[in-house]
């Protein structure tokens, strides 16, 4: 058994790293910061120039056929140094769902932009009603001669203020079972009847509540069957199943080794000196090696294609999250009111990181599943338990 990744995606690893030093300016980190805003279009294009937009496609499919294993070194990567990926990430997952159950038509419309970074599409799931419990949502998509007129509301739709297009579940049959009256439609956010509001977070993220008022879309937009859309939700969410937020562990604990180094105490000596520091480093750091094991082992998972990976990537998801929730409010009791200096002030200890990270880290259990959803789904598919 080797625990190690390998010399392939290792090399691929620093590949990504020099790549991120380059491009990562000031300005982009400014930027981001500043707007709330997780995608920065220079950052997609220099992603696009080395091909990375699409890194696990296949080739024949444009992609760079890269394993699971490489795949999370890059994500591990970006995560750790807060790249601007979220709207990358979005708008690839709906261009692989259109590449599997897309028209032709609608490849050719939205394939050759993805790939070229100048679409983006944001992900509108989450209803003020329903969030997670998807399937109940209410937003209705009713016949309208060769086209549907969409009335309703999406919450959190990240990104929809920069986005040509929602990805959208919408009701098409109000009268069956509940996963079986939904359809996604791909709808165009710049015309009438559409309404972006921005939702500002605690954790800085800047994302959207969205209106919809007997909106038109043509059925040229509707993604997959009509009421299919629960089947092409299973589509869009199988590359979810293994999400880690071990890169967000080490930014962390990257900001915390940095300050206890060269920080001194009283008698001269560093930080990294004190007991309460070292403890909570050591713990720390163990706990970052359980996420990046449960990481790897969700990419083992994927690559072998082992049904495993239906309990084993929520444990992934769960873990690293609630953990990275608990050593950012220790590594602030610990460092004390210093670390409570946000970016921006020129005080400020280790560029904001912690401050920011204890803030940030209180949305990670919520988004891509919460945490009392990822534990209902270990326990089924690790135990035989019913569906919570
Ligand atoms: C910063 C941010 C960005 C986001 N971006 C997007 C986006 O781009 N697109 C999008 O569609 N959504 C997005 N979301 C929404 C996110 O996916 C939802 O917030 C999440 O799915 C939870 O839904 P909810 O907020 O409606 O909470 P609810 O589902 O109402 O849950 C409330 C509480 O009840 C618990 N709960 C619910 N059901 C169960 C159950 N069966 N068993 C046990 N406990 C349960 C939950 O765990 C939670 O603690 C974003 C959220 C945030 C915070």
């Amino acid at each position: 058994m080797d625990f190690r990744l390998g010399e392939r995606s290792e090399l691929f690893r620093k590949e990504v790293t020099e790549f991120l030093d380059e491009v990562l300016t000031p300005e982009v980190l400014e930027r981001c910061h500043r707007t709330g805003v997780n995608h920065d279009p220079a950052f997609s294009q220099a992603v696009r120039e080395k091909g990375w937009l699409a890194l696990g496609w296949p080739v024949e499919h444009g992609g760079q056929g890269r394993d699971p294993i490489e795949v999370l070194a890059y994500s591990e990567e970006t995560q750790r140094r807060n790249a601007p990926v979220y709207g990358i990430s979005t708008t690839m997952m709906v261009a692989s769902v259109i590449n599997q159950v897309g028209t032709e038509a609608q490849k050719a419309e939205i394939l050759p932009r993805a790939f070229r970074a100048d679409v983006v599409i944001a992900l509108g799931f989450t209803e003020p009603e329903n969030g997670s419990d998807a399937a109940a949502a209410a937003t209705r998509a009713v016949r309208d001669g060769a086209g549907w007129r969409i009335t309703g509301s999406k919450m959190f739709t990240t990104n929809a203020h920069i986005a040509d297009y929602v990805f959208m579940l919408a009701r098409t049959d109000p009268d069956v079972p509940k996963h079986q009256g939904l359809t996604t439609f791909l709808l165009p956010l710049d015309q009438e009847g559409v309404e972006v509001n921005a939702v500002h977070t605690i954790s800085g993220e800047r994302t959207n509540v969205t209106f919809y008022n007997d909106v038109y879309v043509d059925d040229a937009w509707r993604i997959g069957e009509v009421n299919g859309g629960w089947r092409v939700m299973s589509v869009a969410f199988a590359s979810e199943h293994s999400a880690s937020f071990s890169g967000e562990q080490a930014r962390l604990l990257d900001a915390f080794t940095a300050w206890a180094r060269t920080t001194t105490r009283e008698d001269g000596a560093a930080k990294t000196a004190d007991s309460a520091v070292a403890e909570r480093m050591g713990r720390t750091v163990t706990e970052l090696e359980v996420s990046r094991l449960l990481a790897r082992r969700g990419a083992w998972y994927k690559a072998t294609g082992a049904r495993e990976l239906h309990s084993r990537g929520p444990m992934s998801k769960l873990f690293s999250t609630e953990r990275l929730q608990t050593q950012a409010d220790a590594t602030l009791q610990l460092i004390g009111p210093d670390a409570l200096r946000a970016w921006g002030d020129p005080t400020t200890l280790e560029g904001g990181t912690i401050e920011h990270m204890v803030r940030h880290a209180k949305g990670t259990t919520i988004y891509a599943g919460t945490s009392e959803i990822q534990r209902n789904i270990i326990a089924q598919h690790a135990l035989g338990l019913p569906r919570g």
